[in-house]
């Protein structure tokens, strides 16, 4: 078998030639389009843009229609997008807000039924089946995650306990008691699990987990050695937004080499994020998406943050879609430090690169006068490690890496905070 798990398709739409998959995909940006011109909101950018829902012939004229962002949804706050009647809203989910005031989506029934559709490919292409059982530590609440993926699993057809996040030895064990053989969190938050497990003895061999669906932040294959070595399974990388849709997405499939992005129901466009010009395949950019399918909540060319690539190449799986390679980070999260860019995943890519030096990270930024001053705070990989030495061989490898001198301190095990959801990598201290 090429693939470390078995390629199996949960819907043959996967696996679309890439011509069926235009024609579909112009169709529906059509009634898209239409749909969002019962919105006053999108009336009005239509307006502004000089274009009209009947301009729309091509998927080319995609780059007609005015973007979307986040401020438009704080601004129409809290459901001013909505494309559908409110008592067609079945759900309402938010943005966990992590870049400030949270804003709301909602959902129609239909919208729901194609959401765990999309998390249920995912989790298929990573070896969930029915007759498994699969822990999920994502909190469950206004955040998409935690309800996202159950839904999911439930449409796999597999077993889900619903521990939410947070009680970390709790966590621990349901995993040694209920058996599960999948484990759904942040990869910051199972690196957390993975660490309470071995502080209590228990060993990746102990517990029956084969597969880890790990999203809702960046990670480095780095960070996926460590997690797989420390909790005995394989790890899939899955990638949403509360806006677009939620977990589902992209995600990846048994060559993990980037997540395939559901196009039969999202445009997925990369864009130069300052004059806003599409970029091609293959160079990094701002990721844009246009819903397809979406009834309660659609959106047209709504710009993530997020900065990625995509892989133009096809891959060996037979999916047709194409992938995102592993996402850099939010352009919130990029600090630059004397002209340079630096993002917390490229220092998790140095720090994890080294064995004396434990998983857990985070990054200050304090002013110093004029200047900006980066500190990297992180951990030994065990007691024995001399720290001071440890320290000025990071400083080293980090300058050679990223091009940035930065200071590094190597602080005491269990001393850097530990993630329960989404970690928190960059603390700016610059007011
Ligand atoms: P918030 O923006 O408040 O965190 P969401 O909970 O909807 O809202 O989180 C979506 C964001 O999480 C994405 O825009 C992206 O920045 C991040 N994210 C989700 N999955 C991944 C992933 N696999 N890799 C990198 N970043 C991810
Ligand atoms: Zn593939």
């Amino acid at each position: 078998m090429p693939f470390p798990v078995e390629n199996a398709v949960f819907d043959p739409a996967e696996t679309l030639p890439r011509a069926d998959l235009a024609a579909l995909q112009l169709s529906r940006l059509r009634e898209t389009v239409a749909r969002c011109a019962g919105v006053p909101f999108y009336r009005e950018a239509f307006a502004a843009a000089g274009v009209s829902p009947d301009d729309v012939r091509s998927l080319d004229d995609l780059r007609r229609l005015p973007f979307t962002v986040k401020d438009d949804l704080r601004r129409h706050y809290p459901l001013g997008l909505l494309a559908v009647p409110r008592a067609q809203v079945a759900r309402v989910h938010g943005s966990s807000g992590t870049t400030g005031r949270p804003t709301f989506v909602a959902y129609t029934r239909r919208d729901l039924e194609t959401w765990s559709g999309l998390v249920a490919r995912f989790l298929v292409a990573g070896g969930v089946r029915a007759g498994h059982t699969v822990h999920v530590a994502f909190g469950y609440g206004l955040f998409t995650g935690g309800f996202g993926l159950h839904q999911g699993i439930e449409r796999v057809g597999a077993a889900v306990v619903p521990a939410a996040g947070g009680n970390t030895p709790r966590q621990v064990m349901l995993i040694r008691d209920l058996d599960p053989d999948v484990l759904v969190c942040t990869p910051s938050y199972a690196l957390h699990i993975a660490e309470v497990m071995a502080a209590e003895g228990v060993k990746p061999g102990d517990v029956a987990l084969r597969y880890g669906h790990f999203g809702a932040e960046p990670w480095t294959e780095e960070m996926r050695a460590e997690l797989e070595r420390a909790l005995g399974l394989l790890a899939f990388n899955n990638y949403g937004l509360s806006e677009v849709i939620g977990p589902g997405v992209a995600g990846e499939c048994p060559a993990r080499l980037g997540m395939h992005v559901q196009e039969d129901h999202f445009l997925v466009e990369v864009i130069d994020p300052d004059s806003l010009e599409p970029l091609p395949d293959g160079s990094e950019g701002e990721l844009v998406f246009t819903t397809l399918t979406k009834e309660a909540l659609p959106m047209l060319r709504y710009r993530t943050g997020d900065i990625g690539s995509l892989i133009p190449e096809p891959c060996a799986c037979g999916r047709t879609f194409r992938r995102l390679a592993h996402l850099r980070g939010r352009r919130d999260d990029m600090i630059i430090v004397r002209g340079v860019n630096l993002y917390p995943s490229n220092v998790e890519h140095v720090l994890l690169g080294i064995p004396e030096v434990g998983p857990h990270y985070q990054i200050i930024v304090d002013r110093l006068g004029l200047m900006d001053e980066v500190t990297v705070l992180c951990e030994p990989a065990s007691g024995d490690v001399e720290r001071v030495a440890l320290q000025e061989r990071l400083k080293d490898e980090l300058r050679e890496q990223t091009g940035i001198r930065l200071k590094v301190e190597v602080r005491d095990i269990g001393s850097v905070p530990r993630s329960e959801g989404k970690a928190v990598r960059v603390v700016d201290r610059r007011g």
